[in-house]
């Protein structure tokens, strides 16, 4: 019998390996040319390998010396805090490297609710949830609260997580004009015939370091009966007086519903994100939200470097008012390159660019070899012909 198996499954075997192999082969050539297709557009990402701690000098495989860091979201040097990297060892030994559980089987520890009431109370909201990443927070909110009753009105800069996220939902979608606040309010009217209306921008848009209109997004929320949805990735921790974020930068923490924000930036730069906003939102969350009930629970060092991230923030505010002065000369100084458009916003992750495709590399070239990483960078939601090149500040 089980001869008689072998028999059959050699036989029947060869022509479906065969078939296999003709699929494999077909399926390198599709690749190939897909890959060319993106060398030849020139937005082909290439990685560095960096041998050394993130911070504003780092080593990197193939390049002798230390170099300065131009590159990474690292916004308040946290990434390698002495106390940060002490708490993170902590957590480690005390709760150990993982849970191998998502949080609702068996993967919440005490670590994880004190972060999530810490966040919380940063933000002066009522609840927070933690996920792996601000990509997963996007990507669970629009989907779990929304339904094809409501309406989402997004800026079409939006982040790609928060267009993925709005993607997997099935509310009616709007995508207005870039910070356009008439076109918002057109498309507030339009969405009026639905039970919840949701604007949702970024805080701060990387790319160009401009700052959402929020004072006047709110404004407007509140005429035609919206929420406001805010991801503060490129804000959280270092905008406003206290860092809160590009709503107390505007003053307007009280009207924002819900934000979105991540830990793998200013706050220790590890990786997580979390949704912060009312109670029952948050609870719903705990419920539907995918990305938080089908992936691991956060590690316990990333949650202790970034809750010491946060009580370094929160015990005094000289590590934000630091930032806020070099942002503030880095923008006096801040390189003209071309006649093509510049980050012109506040924000400290304001990038250089360059206009024309590829004037990048020679113009990056020039940097590394002044000892700074500059590494040029052709986004798929930059126009095309421009190329940016991240420029925090010094
Ligand atoms: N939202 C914005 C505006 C971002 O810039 C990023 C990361 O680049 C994310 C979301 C995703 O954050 P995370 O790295 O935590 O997934």
């Amino acid at each position: 019998m089980w001869a008689c198996r072998v028999l059959h499954a050699g036989l029947s075997a060869a022509p479906r390996g065969r078939r296999a192999q003709s699929a494999l082969t077909q399926l390198r050539g599709v690749l190939e040319e897909e890959l060319e297709a993106i060398r030849g557009a020139g937005t082909w990402k290439s990685e560095r390998v960096i041998t050394s701690r993130q911070g504003p000098r780092i080593h990197v495989d193939g390049v002798s010396g230390g170099i300065l860091n131009f590159c990474a979201n690292n916004y308040l040097g946290l990434s390698s805090h002495p106390e940060v990297i002490q708490a993170g060892l902590q957590a480690l030994e005390e709760f150990g490297a993982g849970l191998s559980s998502t949080r609702f089987i068996c993967g919440t520890q005490s670590i994880h609710k004190d972060l999530e009431a810490k966040l919380a109370r940063f933000h002066q909201r009522e609840d927070a949830i933690l996920y792996p990443s601000c990509f997963d927070a996007n990507a669970g909110l629009f989907e779990a609260l929304l339904t094809p009753q409501d309406a989402v009105l997004s800026d079409e800069l939006n982040h790609a997580s928060i267009i993925d996220g709005i993607r997997l939902c099935k509310a009616q979608k709007y995508r207005y004009h870039h910070l356009d606040m008439a076109d918002l309010e057109a498309k507030l009217q339009e969405a009026q015939r639905h039970r919840l209306r949701l604007v949702a921008t970024d805080g701060a848009f990387s790319m160009d370091g401009d700052i959402a209109p929020l004072q006047d997004i709110c404004r407007l929320a509140s005429r035609y009966g919206a929420l406001v949805f805010v991801d503060e990735c490129h804000a959280t921790g270092f905008l406003g007086p206290t860092g809160r974020g590009t709503d107390e930068l505007l003053g307007v923490m009280d009207q924002v519903t819900i934000i979105n924000s991540t830990l793998g930036k200013a706050l220790g730069g590890a990786s997580g994100g979390y949704t912060t906003g009312p109670g029952p939102l948050v609870s719903l969350l705990r419920q539907r939200a995918r990305p938080y009930l089908f992936s691991n629970s956060l590690p316990p060092a990333v949650v202790g470097c970034a809750s010491k991230a946060l009580d370094l923030l929160m015990e005094s505010n000289a590590i934000v008012q630091s930032m806020a002065a070099k942002t503030q000369r880095h923008l006096c100084h801040r390189v003209q390159l071309s006649s093509g458009p510049q980050g012109q916003g506040p924000d400290p992750g304001a990038d250089l660019r360059s206009a024309q495709r590829g004037r990048h590399r020679p113009l990056c070239g020039g940097l590394r070899g002044g000892g700074a990483a500059a590494w040029g960078t052709a986004l798929t939601r930059v126009v095309t012909g421009t190329a940016m090149v991240p420029l925090p500040p010094p």
